[in-house]
């Protein structure tokens, strides 16, 4: 059952169980040492549902660095049990976990619609993403592989192993709310570390049911602290943090680059994964309707505020009349709405602020190119008038290096550029300063090759649109995207594991490697 505290409870002050029976928004406290407690600021804060703000759906703790202290006390402290518990048996925590997810997906997607917006079938997968990865980090509990080698010796024996690294701090974006958190988290615990996690102040509600199923999974007390906060007062206390040797950050790339500034200087291992400016090329021979399907899919899916989604269409000239035609009708066909309504197809924007930035950006638009299809808010429908909704935007004729062909605007607005051939739209494609996703739509299988060589992102699709990334593939971005980490698949273990080379000498003597064995 959730426990919640009352509005600005201090830890004098009554812990109360309860549920939400009664209609009335609860209050969730920090989740410290396996109890949830208030915050020692008494401040609180609320989070809306932005398909309409006059729903509250609960108030968390708006904490300080002392909440922080705390957390990562408690994780410290869970740390040395966790460590020693064998992989194997950690990783069955973590099946349980998995299981349980599976069970609680449709409750967890209603609850993620209901914050974030994303609609429902999408909302599931991101609850289906936190099972994929759970599963798969759960069978590295008997995995963890290191090397076994020979030694230049004789009767030597040569080995490394992965181990932990210490307390973990987690730092997650609002726009995955259970996915992220747990493609961080998972191959953190199963490696042994113990983690102080750090949500979005947009999906707090998320995070308080995952740390619930994490809890009731069995990870014990200690081993996941929920503290919520500003990224201002909770974030940068994490990262100050003498006791948090490792930080795992996704976000934009702004505050990840103050936040590499601090880790550096503290010298702290450091995972960032930042925005994007993803493209997909269409060459002349490319499916035109496959292709229109696979863009507005990607342009438009989570309205348009995933990391991966694409916002340049980079499309050969002598098809980018029929292809905008299609797309054009496609866009203006998609409906806008509340996530829960089966009927949506486009959802929210995430606050006041995202939809601020789609409409200063739609103001670019108009001075460098040519507005094809949406380009303002919605109208003469009052059951919108609540939330942050916009239109599914497009623009031709874009300037590859203008603001909107640069600059990542993270909401419903695609790009097109127009270019005469393959070699135009690579070079288009890979001058940004970002390098996540991108893909081709070509029957060419030259060409598609080529692509595959010659894209600079960390993920490149053929025949398929810029998002969809699955969890047993690692996942991240090249240049302004992240600092070389990735997340997801076997590479997610690096992050949170240090590499330990392990000798045995069984020959009885002194050998001295580099010299005894040579002339
Ligand atoms: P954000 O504003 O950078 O926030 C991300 C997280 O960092 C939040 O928890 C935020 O807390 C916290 N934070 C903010 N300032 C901080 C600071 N100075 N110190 C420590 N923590 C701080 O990003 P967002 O708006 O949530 O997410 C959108 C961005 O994430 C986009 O740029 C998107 O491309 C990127 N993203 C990247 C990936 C990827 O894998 N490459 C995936 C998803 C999203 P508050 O919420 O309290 O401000």
């Amino acid at each position: 059952m959730t426990q919640t505290v009352q509005p600005g409870a201090r830890d004098d002050q009554t812990v109360r169980s309860g549920s939400d029976s009664a209609g009335e928004p609860l209050t969730y406290g920090n989740f410290i040492g396996g109890e949830w407690q208030a915050s020692v600021t008494g401040r609180s804060f609320a989070s809306h549902n932005p398909a309409d703000t006059r729903d509250v759906i609960a108030h968390f703790q708006s904490s300080g660095p002392a909440d922080v202290a705390a957390a990562v006390r408690a994780a410290g402290d869970a740390y040395p049990l966790w460590r020693a518990t064998p992989a194997p048996k950690r990783g069955e925590v973590l099946y349980r976990f998995a299981a349980l997810l599976a069970e609680r997906k449709e409750g967890l997607a209603r609850a993620m619609t209901r914050e974030m917006g994303k609609v429902l079938p999408e909302a599931r997968g991101d609850v289906q993403e936190g099972i994929d990865i759970a599963y798969l980090m759960a069978g590295e509990g008997r995995r963890l592989f290191g090397d076994t080698t020979s030694s230049e010796l004789p009767n030597k024996w040569a080995m490394s192993v992965r181990e932990p690294i210490g307390v973990a701090g987690i730092i997650t974006p609002w726009n995955f709310p259970i996915a992220i958190p747990c493609w961080k988290m998972m191959p953190a615990l199963v490696a042994g570390n113990t983690v102080v996690f750090k949500p979005a102040s947009d999906t707090p509600h998320c995070a308080a049911l995952l740390v619930e199923l994490l809890h009731e999974a069995g990870f014990p007390a200690g081993t996941v602290n929920l503290v919520t906060g500003s990224g201002e007062e909770v974030g940068s206390a994490i990262l100050e943090s003498p006791d948090v040797p490792v930080i795992s950050f996704t976000g934009s790339g702004e505050n990840g680059r103050q936040i590499a500034e601090i880790a550096a200087r503290r010298l702290k291992r450091l995972s960032l994964e930042l925005g994007g400016k993803n493209g997909i090329v269409v060459m002349e021979d490319a499916d035109l309707g496959l292709t229109a399907e696979g863009i507005i899919w990607s342009a438009f899916g989570t309205t348009g505020q995933r990391c991966t989604a694409c916002s340049r269409v980079i499309v050969h000239e002598k098809v980018a009349d029929a292809l905008l035609e299609r797309l054009e009708s496609a866009a203006g066909a998609l409906r806008l709405g509340p996530g829960l309504d089966p009927e949506t197809d486009v959802g929210p924007l995430i606050n006041a602020g995202a939809l601020d930035k789609v409409e200063r950006y739609v103001e670019i638009g108009r001075d460098e190119a040519h507005l094809v299809v949406g380009g303002r808010r919605p109208d003469g429908w009052p059951e919108l008038d609540h939330g942050h909704f916009f239109p599914p935007t497009i623009f031709d004729r874009v300037e590859p290096m203008g603001r909107l062909g640069q600059e990542e605007i993270f909401g419903p607005m695609l790009s097109i550029i127009r270019v005469p051939g393959y070699e135009e739209a690579v070079t288009a494609l890979n001058q940004t300063r970002y390098g996540l996703s991108s893909s081709i739509y070509t029957r060419d299988t030259n060409l598609a090759f080529r692509a595959m060589r010659d894209f600079e992102t960390g993920i490149v699709y053929v025949n398929a649109g810029t998002i969809g990334a699955e969890t047993h593939l690692p996942f991240g971005g090249t240049k302004g995207t992240g600092n070389g980490h990735r997340e997801a698949g076997h590479a997610a273990l690096d992050t949170f594991t240090e590499w330990k080379a392990i000798y045995v000498d069984y020959s009885g003597g002194l050998q001295r490697a580099q010299i005894d064995n040579r002339d």
